[in-house]
């Protein structure tokens, strides 16, 4: 049988990040999956970080945990949303990684003693995870989206890597440009010429872009796309318009408007397909017709930088509440409450009463932990539907413990480690981490089993007895606590089977009142929405 001859599509970007680079590349994979192809993706990452479980959630946004426990970028989360498959750490890497490989190829001698240099062997580790994670899923197509911007120092490597793949075949390697192309206030006008001068850098590292998508708060008219495909040497069908839309689920649709697939395909030696979109089509359309509005207040602590408040580091948990709101057609609102704000004036926290439901996400360290702690007693006694994911799932069960069972001083070791009721504790190989100082990839991370208690809500939300979630967590809830805690009424109805790791509490006489130890949010699909959040927020619907 001859070999297939897998097709590599680049994605990198121009002027400025943080304009989508992430979903044009999902979306692209979305629309070869449409047109019946094998897709994967990979990101790649210039940080030095081995992976995103040490980077700054702040400055990197969110970690997105795999099955297989990797810890990554956000945009892995995207890819998994849009192509509606589980990645896995192949689909991963980050400049420490592949640094990391090639120093310890080095030292267990599979160089032979040769000299080895920056490049060409840098950019073939690079190239072989490429290959890597196009064989395991036996891909027809692989997109690789390259962080960053082009013309910045820090992803030369990973251009070099997409220089030496076309030149080794020129026919199988596409690259795609996703730019900026601002309109400024007092010109009124959308201008081309940072686009310019991003394929001037993409030109100068060997590569010219095949496809410029151009991003922008508005459509690329005719006489810009001219000028773009004349300056850049793009065909003018080939310069796609990408303006801001109201959904990032419209884009796959927005870019088949344009037949950037089979412009890609024909690129690509390909014979053009035709997509079946319709699953598309139909959400697009939900999102659209959606008009009840569901108000979630999603409780943390204050995320900001500068004078700037980013919500990117829980993308997951605000896609997964949009999956669940659409599917019962409504339309969802969150609100980022600063629990900080309760610690200095708890009458405050009254206002959360105007919710539909509270969620507490992930979390870590002591900063704003109290007032989470008031916003869920809240939520226990007046009966609002709350959601705990991880962190939240920890501070209900220190909320009730002090609150219910009248143990005052009860919380994680965490925050208190000599608190006489550690309710949230740290195992012995944990905190031997801890103590050597071993932090990196040393988390409970990955998918786990949960086995779900006969006559709980949660086992009737997911519809089965057994599931399996992705966690990322050090402390765990403490089994010598487990029987007091449940008979009061915070029942404990999911546990790992393996390691009778306490998993889901559930209150009783609640309408929704579930924490969970890990973190569903990463399963959610915007065609297959998580069963917790759809029964969070149908509680949440219901309360009005
Ligand atoms: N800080 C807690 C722990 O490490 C919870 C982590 C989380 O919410 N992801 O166990």
């Amino acid at each position: 049988m001859a070999k297939k001859q897998r097709k590599y599509i680049f994605v990198v970007g121009g002027v400025l990040s943080g304009v989508g680079k992430g979903v044009a590349t999902a979306s692209l994979g979305a629309i070869f999956s449409a047109k019946g192809f094998r897709v994967t993706a990979l990101k790649a990452d210039p940080y030095i970080n081995v992976d995103a479980g040490t980077m700054n959630p702040i400055e990197h946004g969110e970690v997105f945990v795999t099955d297989d426990g990797d810890e990554t970028d956000q945009d892995i989360g995207n890819y998994e949303r849009f192509l509606n498959a589980d990645l896995g750490s192949v689909n991963y890497m980050t400049t420490g990684r592949v640094y990391l490989s090639v120093i310890e190829d080095e030292r267990s001698m599979k160089y032979k003693g040769r000299c080895v240099q920056v490049v060409p062997d840098v950019p073939n580790e690079i190239i072989r995870r490429i290959e890597e994670a196009a064989q395991k899923r036996d891909a027809d197509i692989t997109t690789i989206e390259i962080g960053g911007t082009v013309g910045e120092y820090e992803n030369i490597l990973f251009l070099e890597a997409v220089r030496m793949m076309k030149l080794k075949s020129p026919g199988d390697v596409a690259v795609v440009l996703v730019s900026y192309l601002p309109v400024p206030s007092h010109l009124g006008e959308m201008k081309t010429k940072p686009t310019q001068h991003a394929s001037r850098a993409l030109n100068s590292a060997g590569i010219a872009a095949d496809i410029i998508i151009a991003r922008g708060p508005s459509e690329l008219d005719r006489p810009r796309r001219e000028k773009l495909a004349i300056f850049c040497g793009v065909r003018p069908e080939n310069c796609i318009s990408a303006p801001d839309v109201a959904s990032i689920y419209e884009v796959p649709l927005k870019f088949e408007e344009q037949e950037t697939g089979n412009n890609l395909l024909k690129i690509l030696g390909l014979k053009r397909r035709s997509s079946n979109l319709k699953q598309w089509q139909d959400l697009v359309k939900k999102i659209h017709s959606a008009e009840k509005q569901v108000n979630i207040a999603v409780v943390g602590k204050y995320f900001g930088t500068g004078k700037y408040t980013l919500s990117d580091s829980y993308i997951s948990v605000i896609e997964a509440v949009k999956h669940a709101a659409w599917h019962h057609g409504a339309k969802p609102v969150m609100d980022w409450i600063d629990s900080e704000a309760y610690e200095s004036n708890s009458e405050l926290v009254h206002d959360l009463s105007a919710y539909s439901g509270i969620i507490v996400p992930g979390g870590f360290g002591h900063r704003g932990v109290e007032g989470i702690i008031q916003a869920i007693r809240l939520a226990r006694e007046k009966k609002i539907p709350y959601f705990g994911l991880c962190y939240g799932m920890q501070l209900a069960s220190i909320e009730f413990a002090r609150n219910v069972l009248g143990k005052h001083q009860a919380n994680t070791v965490e925050i208190d480690p000599k608190t006489p009721y550690p309710i949230i504790h740290i195992n012995p190989r944990q905190a031997k981490n801890v103590r050597e100082n071993r932090y990196g990839g040393t988390m409970r991370l990955g998918a786990y089993d949960c086995a779900l208690k006969k006559g709980s809500w949660t086992r009737k939300a997911y519809g089965s007895d057994k599931i399996s979630e992705r966690h990322r967590h050090r402390y765990e809830f403490n089994n010598e606590y487990r029987e007091m805690v449940d008979h009061a009424g915070l029942r404990i109805v999911g546990v790992n089977p393996e390691t009778d790791l306490v998993e889901i509490v559930e209150l009783k006489d609640h309408p929704f009142f579930v924490g969970t130890q890990f973190h569903p949010e990463f399963k959610s699909r915007p065609m297959n929405p998580h069963p917790l959040f759809l029964a969070f927020v149908h509680a949440a619907m219901k309360r009005g």
